[in-house]
């Protein structure tokens, strides 16, 4: 792929007169690990399900590399190799770890893609793989219903990754984690990212600054700054905007 990963461009989703997003561009280059900050409203969820075709922009356009996503359905762009974590952990609690693996690769892309992993005998080196990435080899065999907190949220990261996604996109994945899981998880989407590309909303901004790359700040739709943690976290519009002054 050559140019952006993801490309929005004067997005706007209007809900009954009310603009949720405004006006919207937004460039995530391949291999991106990209932090999305802003006060509640500032329009981040909406951003994340126009990308993924859960809202149909009222005006702008979204591409993905060569695809244009705008007119597409949520399930055609999946199938692109978007994919989604919402913040709550969705994993099967009486399956175990690697069984929650194995799962999301029984759920392919497409099913010629499944057929040649069972013939190849590929899945078990695929799951070992992802369960290294994600840190959780050591507990393939527990179920993941005595996981903690932090370790769903890793499985969880890791099901969508069996499926080989290009751009993953990530909802506030360190709500209620401890502090040692919020660092790993922050080394654990920088180990994902140059490989694919990762787009992060979060409210924490210790881990926004412990993910280390560019931060864009929306507020009321729109693109308010962007640059690094430090550089926004100075822009008068941003202190503004959070300190209310
Ligand atoms: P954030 O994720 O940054 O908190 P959202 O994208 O959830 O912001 O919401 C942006 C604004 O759009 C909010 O004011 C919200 O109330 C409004 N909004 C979101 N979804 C809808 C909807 N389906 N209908 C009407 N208003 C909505």
């Amino acid at each position: 792929m050559s140019g952006p990963v993801l490309y929005l461009d004067g997005v706007s989703v209007v809900f009954d007169g009310f603009r949720a997003l405004n006006n919207l561009s937004l460039v995530v280059d391949p291999g991106e690990l990209r932090s999305v900050i802003g006060p509640n409203g500032a329009g981040k969820t909406t951003m994340m399900d126009v990308i993924t075709g859960k809202t149909r922009p009222t005006a702008g356009t979204v591409r993905f590399g060569d695809h244009d996503l705008t007119r597409m359905d949520e399930a055609a762009i999946a199938n692109l190799g978007i994919g989604r974590k919402f913040q709550k952990p969705t994993v099967f609690d009486a399956l175990t770890v690697f069984e929650n693996l194995e799962l999301a690769l029984k759920a392919p892309r497409d099913p010629w893609s499944c057929l040649r992993w069972r013939l190849a005998a590929g899945a078990r080196a695929r799951i070992g793989a992802v369960l290294e990435e994600i840190g959780l080899a050591p507990r393939a065999g527990d179920l993941a219903g005595v996981l903690s907190h932090g370790q769903r949220q890793w499985l969880e990261i890791g099901m969508l990754l069996m499926q080989d996604p290009e751009l993953l996109l990530v909802d506030e994945p360190v709500a209620g984690m401890t502090d040692q899981e919020t660092e790993q998880t922050a080394a654990l989407l920088r180990r994902i990212a140059g490989r694919r590309s990762v787009v992060v909303v979060e409210h924490d901004l210790e881990f926004v600054r412990a993910l280390g790359q560019k931060v864009t700040v929306l507020h009321e739709g729109t693109m308010l700054s962007e640059g690094t943690i430090d550089a926004v976290q100075n822009d008068p519009r941003v202190i503004e905007v959070y300190l209310g002054r």
